[in-house]
């Protein structure tokens, strides 16, 4: 099962992606993950990437797109996928599509998180990340039972550079600009269904899950 999960940033991909990708099983491909684990060891990658996420641009899609095939062909990715901030231009989708043709495999379902434009800009503004474990919190509506710990692991917690307030504007003005355009991109090939995002985590979780399930069982 390949499935993509597009939404702005602050829409709760990274949270729902990890929780459903262990749920069913699938490997969970998170760009941004990768890009922050690569200027973390200073690799070439690392640093180049760099530039462009503390202007909450989007790293080219060469770079991105050779570093996300070269990821798929890992043997965790064999039996599925969920993609997790990637595709997020044009050009990439046209890649992942290309790709997924040559390994004769196709992209199960899209699924869209969406979440209007001022709620977003606040879950922004609050965000804290375990430096371990990557799981997320909020200062309002999802603080951890000890201040700046992770309740999961106990790693420090800290706000992305691209949270400040100026780079979450540009992130969002980058998203309506190249990623929104992805949608009727989508809706074009049937497999796009839309969740909303806003709720408890749990509740958007089920509804994913179940989306995704109607999905699965329509194959069978
Ligand atoms: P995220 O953790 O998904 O919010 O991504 C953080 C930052 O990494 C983005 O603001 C971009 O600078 C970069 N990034 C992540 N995924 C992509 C992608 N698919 N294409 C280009 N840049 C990306």
């Amino acid at each position: 099962m390949y499935v993509i999960f597009l939404g702005a940033p602050g829409a709760g991909k990274g949270t729902q992606a990890a929780e459903v990708a262990r749920e069913l099983k699938l490997a969970h491909i998170a760009t941004g993950d990768m890009f922050r684990d690569a200027q973390k060891k200073g690799t070439p990658l690392g640093l180049k990437a760099k530039e462009y996420m503390e202007k909450g641009q989007l790293v080219p899609d060469e770079i991105t797109i050779a570093m996300l095939l070269e990821h798929l062909t890992a043997p965790d990715c064999e039996s599925g996928v969920i993609f997790d901030g990637f595709p997020r231009t044009l050009a990439q989708a046209e890649a992942l599509d290309k790709a997924f043709v040559t390994r004769k495999k196709a992209i199960d379902t899209v699924v869209y998180i969406k979440v209007a434009e001022e709620e977003l800009v606040k879950r922004l503004g609050g965000r804290w990340i375990c430096r371990q474990c990557q799981a997320p919190y909020h200062e309002l509506t999802a603080p951890p039972e000890v201040k700046s710990k992770c309740d999961k692991c106990g790693g420090e917690l800290y706000q992305r550079d691209d949270d400040k307030p100026e780079t979450v504007k540009a992130r969002l003005k980058v998203y309506f600009t190249q990623t929104a355009p992805l949608i009727d991109y989508y809706v074009k090939t049937g497999k796009l269904v839309e969740v909303e995002g806003t709720g408890a985590v749990e509740e958007i979780r089920k509804r994913i899950l179940s989306r995704l399930n109607k999905g699965v069982t329509g194959r069978r």
